[in-house]
């Protein structure tokens, strides 16, 4: 089911799970303010989710709530993981669904890398 962007945070979401390691997740990277695993069901031959450490429901609350540092230190990362996987040179696609009509299922903000091929059409025709 797809979230209201501006819904409240629940702690109990599946990324926050991961966060607190309660669940598992295939980690590529981990620092202060940003945490990077493989996407568990991947729509490209690589498909990394980047997701802040703070709790932020969707880009909207990130991006007015979080602090300056938050904020520099999730985009830093986000880059630092597609520049360790390689990807500057053949080059990715980041994703931040938010809210309903983009289908936002998981209510902590993460930002999808997807690569490894031509990656098409940006959207669905
Ligand atoms: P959204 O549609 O919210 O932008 O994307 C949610 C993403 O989270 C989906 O691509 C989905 O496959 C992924 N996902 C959902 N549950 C889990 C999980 O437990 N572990 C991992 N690694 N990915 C998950």
């Amino acid at each position: 089911m797809p979230i209201d962007a501006t819904q409240p945070y629940d702690d109990n979401n599946i990324f926050a799970r991961i966060l607190r390691g309660e669940l598992p997740s295939k980690t590529v990277y981990d620092d202060e303010f940003a945490l990077a695993f493989h996407d568990i069901n991947p729509q490209a031959p690589l498909h990394i989710l980047v997701i802040p450490k703070g709790a932020y429901v969707s880009w909207d609350d990130f991006s007015a709530r979080a602090s300056d540092a938050e904020i520099a230190g999730f985009v830093r990362a986000v880059g630092q993981v597609a520049r360790d996987a390689g990807l500057v040179v053949p080059g990715y696609r980041l994703l931040a669904n938010t809210g309903l009509d983009s289908h936002q299922e998981v209510p902590h903000l993460h930002v999808h890398i997807f690569a490894g091929k031509k990656l098409g059409p940006m959207l669905a025709r």
